[in-house]
């Protein structure tokens, strides 16, 4: 019998990868660890949780705007820059810590330093080779770029956290779920910002009514959405503002470029040639229902099998591996039903279909719609609306996908989930008591159908 330094070495010490790695010390499997750049991986460091600090420093601003309306008076608030990330920063080193804690806690041995795979069973790190049984690859993705002339001159999300300052003047190009996140806090801490999306909408994919909301709604934050437009090329002037050329000939003057192009699954330099994994043409590898690749010994899991990019779906996929690889047998991965928000300003949030697939899978479908001012601006005179959306299979009454633009859309869309994950119909909507007054009570009193 061939004996391994370890059974599990886990490339990637990311959200999946540390609960893979944790979740299998649990069950006495000897585990290894190995990350190169920060423990935690981008949801830690450079996503979820810096992002929405910022979130929430931006969301000061419409208080502060709102707050004479109620009765205080705000002598003009100022914002600093450097204490945000300052304080930021220091949270993230806690958070690195608490990573490294579990992971020791849990008894794994935590590598700090590259992995690349020499072959089924081997991994070397600084020219040092270690064998294991079993391998996963969780080294999740990387910001995309393309090619253009002034490429050099452009930034992407992974660089936001550390700018030395703020921006005065910023141009965001993309229209998915970073470029529509980091518009709402630039503008919101006082950056002139605009967009530039290749679409005619943003966010594609989601709702048809949501996109056409959620763009005019964030344009009355002060974000200038210019669509169907790309980026020509970027010069830098002698007195280092960035010139962007767009291809309908309009120019901005700009302090920062953030490209947010969408990200791709991290696999260079990985050894992925010394092994029978397969990757798609994206360069996601390619995996089984059990998060197997083509080379038996190696597992994938997270951004890099790139099936929804999501923190929350890559824990899902690591609780699953472990319980397939050393736990009872799982059933498959259901990727039904996952809930998403974007916390852009107003923030969205979606669970289950739009109304195009609905309509699509299910034909005769009831829509209920409901755009209304939250009470919270009711006075202060803010034009703020909020959006719901409810879909409904006519012929079992199950509901098939809720949408939201709106204050704490995130925080309303999980709740909601629950509803659907237990096949909730509208029937139990309308026999749901409404919490008053609550945004989220409309979700229960919405009766009239739109045509
Ligand atoms: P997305 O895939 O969401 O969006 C990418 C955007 O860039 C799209 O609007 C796309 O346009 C556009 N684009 C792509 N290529 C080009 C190009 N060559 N020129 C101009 N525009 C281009 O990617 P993000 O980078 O925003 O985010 C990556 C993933 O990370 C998300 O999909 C999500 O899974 C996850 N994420 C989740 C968050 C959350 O849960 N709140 C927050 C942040 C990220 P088009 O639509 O036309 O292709």
């Amino acid at each position: 019998m061939t004996s391994y330094d370890y059974d599990l070495f886990v490339i990637g010490a990311g959200s999946g990868g540390v609960r893979a790695a944790r979740l299998s010390a649990a069950q006495g499997v000897r585990v290894a660890i190995a990350e190169d750049l920060y423990v935690g991986g981008t949801c830690v460091n450079a996503g979820c949780i810096p992002k929405k600090i910022l979130v929430f420093a931006s969301d000061f601003n419409a208080a502060f705007q709102l707050a004479p309306a109620y009765g205080w008076s705000v002598s003009s608030p100022t914002f600093n820059w450097h204490t945000l990330i300052q304080n930021k920063n220091r949270e993230i080193g806690r958070l690195n810590n608490i990573y490294r804690e579990i992971l020791n806690r849990s008894g794994c041995t935590l590598i700090e330093g590259r992995a690349k795979i020499f072959d089924p069973h081997t991994v070397q790190v600084a020219d040092k080779n270690i064998t294991a049984e079993r391998i996963l690859i969780a080294t999740g993705s990387w910001p995309f770029v393309p090619e253009f002339p002034g490429r050099e001159f452009v930034t992407t999300s992974n660089e936001v956290f550390h700018f030395s300052d703020i921006p005065k003047r910023v141009v965001i190009v993309g229209g998915g779920y970073i470029a529509v996140e980091l518009a709402g806090i630039f503008s919101g801490l006082g950056a002139k910002t605009e967009l530039v999306c290749r679409g005619d909408k943003l966010l594609r994919g989601f709702d048809e009514d949501i996109r056409v909301m959620a763009g005019a709604e964030i344009e009355k934050n002060e974000v200038s959405i210019n669509y169907s437009s790309e980026i020509l090329h970027v010069e830098r002037s002698s007195l280092g503002e960035l010139k962007v050329t767009l291809n309908n000939g309009k120019e901005v003057i700009a302090d920062r470029v953030i490209y947010a192009t969408g990200r791709k699954p991290k696999t260079e330099d990985l050894g992925l040639e010394s092994t029978a994994v397969q990757q798609d043409s994206d360069g996601a590898i390619m995996v089984n229902e059990n998060f197997q690749t083509a080379q038996s010994s190696i597992f994938a899991l997270g951004d890099v099998i790139n099936r929804k990019a999501l923190t929350p779906v890559a824990l899902a996929e690591a609780s699953h591996l472990v319980q397939h690889l050393f736990g009872q047998k799982a059933q498959p991965m259901n990727y039904d039903l996952i809930p998403t928000a974007v916390f852009s300003r107003p923030n969205i949030g979606t669970v289950g279909l739009t109304e195009s697939q609905a309509r699509h899978i299910y034909g005769d479908i009831s829509i209920f719609k409901s755009h209304f001012t939250p009470l919270r601006n009711a006075l202060g005179g803010s034009n703020e609306r909020i959006f719901m959306k409810t879909i409904v299979d006519r012929l079992s009454d199950r509901v098939l996908g809720v949408h939201m633009v709106g204050q704490e859309a995130g925080e309303i869309i999980q709740g909601i989930a629950i509803a659907l994950k237990a096949g909730a119909t509208k029937a139990i909507f309308d026999s749901t008591i409404g919490v008053h007054p609550t945004v989220a009570e409309e979700f229960v009193t919405m009766r009239e159908e739109s045509k």
